[in-house]
């Protein structure tokens, strides 16, 4: 669902960035390489607030079973 709006300050101008690197989501129980994926947000222009947040490579982020 695309935000239109922000929730804190009711601006409409919403931006999408991407964190990755450190910030990358990676599988809770992993060994070793790169399984994780970037993220991307979507942030109010004005205040900053952070609206939504989501996995941008599902299929990249490799899970083992639970111990
Ligand atoms: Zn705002």
């Amino acid at each position: 669902m695309e935000i239109k709006k922000c929730t804190m300050c009711g601006c409409e101008k919403i931006k999408k960035g991407k964190i990755h690197g450190m910030a990358a989501v990676v599988p809770l129980y992993y060994r070793t390489g790169m399984f994780g994926s970037a993220l991307i947000v979507s942030f109010c222009s004005k205040c900053g607030e952070v609206l939504d947040m989501k996995v941008a490579n599902p299929d990249k982020v490799k899970y083992q079973n639970e111990k």
